[in-house]
């Protein structure tokens, strides 16, 4: 997807300092961070949104919850706690329209 940010992030187009990265996922900090930890991880592969999930995607998405429990160590929010959630549709909020999970800590959560 040549007009998608994330997939520009994915290939370094757009600057961006990696937390965590491999031949699969990336992790980066929100530009707009909603919270003290707000971690953006991404599949390298193009997926616009949760709907577009198949069975292929299986081993991905294990991969993706191991690579989100990892960047939760790296950010020291681990044992405090730390919420995960991603926005599927224009009417849950999503903006960019490439697979994204939202790792969100360093705060109380009500
Ligand atoms: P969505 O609302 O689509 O679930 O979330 C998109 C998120 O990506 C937002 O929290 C927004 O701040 C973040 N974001 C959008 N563009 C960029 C960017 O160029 N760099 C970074 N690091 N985050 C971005
Ligand atoms: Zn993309």
């Amino acid at each position: 997807m040549d007009d998608c940010i994330f997939c520009k992030i994915s290939k370094g187009e757009i600057p961006t300092e990696f937390l965590y990265e491999d031949d699969r996922a990336v992790a980066f900090d929100d530009i707009n961070p909603e919270a003290p930890v707000h971690v953006i991880i991404i599949p390298r592969e193009h997926i616009p949104s949760f709907n577009d999930l198949g069975p292929e995607h299986k081993d991905l998405l294990g991969h993706l919850s191991l690579v989100m429990k990892e960047v939760a160590r790296l950010k020291g929010v681990q044992e405090s706690g730390y919420r995960i959630l991603t926005n599927c549709g224009t009417g849950a909020g999503q903006v960019v329209f490439h697979l994204h999970f939202h790792l969100l800590g360093g705060k109380r959560f009500r």
